[in-house]
């Protein structure tokens, strides 16, 4: 079991998550954090931080394991991130977007 992040945190990044994680494995992409499902212990302390509520346990089935597959090739791929950062430009008008998914990450972060 690990935890992943998902469609919320793409364009808003606030970065709470990266500060309380016991071990580091926040990884950073161009629009969105990724957890590496390796290295997570799956504490949870960051699931309640995150403003945009993107944080949740790993899905075991249906749509939400495409976001295990994401977690875990972009974790990989990405440089870790510790240390919390400024928001993006805009990150509040996109908090409460839908399918940003489809809209943002293909263009930005593949
Ligand atoms: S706190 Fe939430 S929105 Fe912010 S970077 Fe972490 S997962 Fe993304
Ligand atoms: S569940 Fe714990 S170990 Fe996993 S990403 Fe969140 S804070 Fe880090």
């Amino acid at each position: 079991m690990t935890y992943v992040v998902t469609e919320n945190c793409i364009k808003c990044k606030y970065t709470d998550c990266v500060e309380v994680c016991p071990v580091d494995c926040f990884y950073e992409g161009k629009n969105m954090l990724f957890i590496n499902p390796t290295e997570c212990i799956d504490c949870g302390v960051c699931e309640p931080e995150c403003p945009a509520e993107a944080i949740i346990p790993e899905p075991k089935s249906g749509e939400g394991l495409k976001w295990s597959e994401i977690n875990a090739k972009y974790s990989k791929i990405s440089p870790v991130i510790t240390k919390k950062k400024d928001p993006p430009a805009g990150a509040n008008e996109h908090l409460n977007e839908k399918n940003k998914f489809e809209k943002y990450f293909a263009e930005n972060d593949e």
